[in-house]
């Protein structure tokens, strides 16, 4: 039974995953596969990340930057991963924190039409949106689990991004990891995020800067390479091609990243059985 989970933590940045701030998350990075300087698209804004990991494609070519009607109707045209996985059979499911009367129909409507069958909107802060997961896992059937939390993106338009509110907000998301690492054995997870923010002014993280345009992204679990870094240049958009390589479905054409092959240990070669007997010898 495979499943895998993403958790996007948002507005986190790689150099808050450090062991006295993220123990938890830093210490499945330094076991797994890890990456430090992952980079989002642009430009490094939610929405547009987060449909850019929906679609396998950049903002330039799914431009869906804001939600709404234009929307739905770009998302039509488009080849999200939830509906490709759909096809073969395998639900993709979302799990975020508590959203208001107004944002849910409409978060709703976007997931639905990607192809998610189900959306769980619970939990004000990191853990408890981790524990409605942890109920969802505890059913065992495939499945695709996209896990939202936007603790230290709130904290960090705030208070400003390393503030002491978004480093306690970031300690919370490492919380949430921590709890949801016991499946480990199980489950594959991709922890990543959609920017950074802090690079050029205190509070927001739309400009170009590499501090707003740099993610972390840690691969943990079963058949993942152990004790790994990956130093080349990996961008978001390898998560939606790796998600769909990964469940052995066909990445579209138009995807523009590729999976992340190096973060899995190489399927074993089939057992060499005993050498068949050697059929006689034809003279040349
Ligand atoms: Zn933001």
């Amino acid at each position: 039974m495979r499943r895998l989970v993403i958790v996007l933590a948002d507005g986190l940045r790689p150099d808050a995953v450090a062991p006295g701030i993220m123990p938890s998350l830093d210490a499945l990075g330094g076991a797994f596969t890890l990456a430090r300087q992952a980079h989002t698209v642009r430009p490094s804004a939610t929405v547009a990340a987060l449909a850019a990991l929906a679609t396998g494609v950049s903002p330039q070519t799914h431009r869906l930057t804001e939600p709404g009607l234009a929307f739905l109707s770009g998302l039509r045209s488009l080849r999200p991963v939830a509906r490709e996985l759909g096809r073969a059979g395998i639900p993709s499911d979302v799990v975020t924190g508590e959203l208001g009367p107004a944002a849910l129909p409409i978060a709703w409507s976007l997931a639905s039409t990607a192809g998610v069958r189900r959306l769980v909107a619970k939990g004000s802060r990191a853990r408890d949106t981790a524990a409605a997961a942890h109920r969802l896992l505890s059913q065992p059937e495939e499945r695709l689990l996209f896990l939202y939390l936007p603790d230290c993106d709130r904290a960090g338009h705030a208070y400003g991004w390393m503030s002491d509110p978004y480093l306690a907000a970031a300690a919370e998301v490492d919380a949430a990891v921590g709890s949801l690492a016991r499946w480990t054995d199980e489950v594959v997870f991709i922890v990543t995020a959609d920017h950074g923010g802090g690079g050029v002014r205190a509070n927001e993280h739309d400009e170009p800067h590499p501090v707003n345009d740099h993610i972390p992204l840690v691969v943990a679990g079963p058949g993942v390479t152990r004790r790994h870094q990956l130093t080349r240049a990996i961008s978001l958009l390898d998560i939606p091609a790796t998600v769909l390589w990964w469940f052995g479905v066909a990445v579209p054409d138009g995807y523009e990243g590729r999976p992340l092959l190096d973060a899995f240990v190489p399927a074993p070669a089939p057992t060499l059985a005993a050498p068949a007997p050697r059929a006689a010898s034809v003279p040349a």
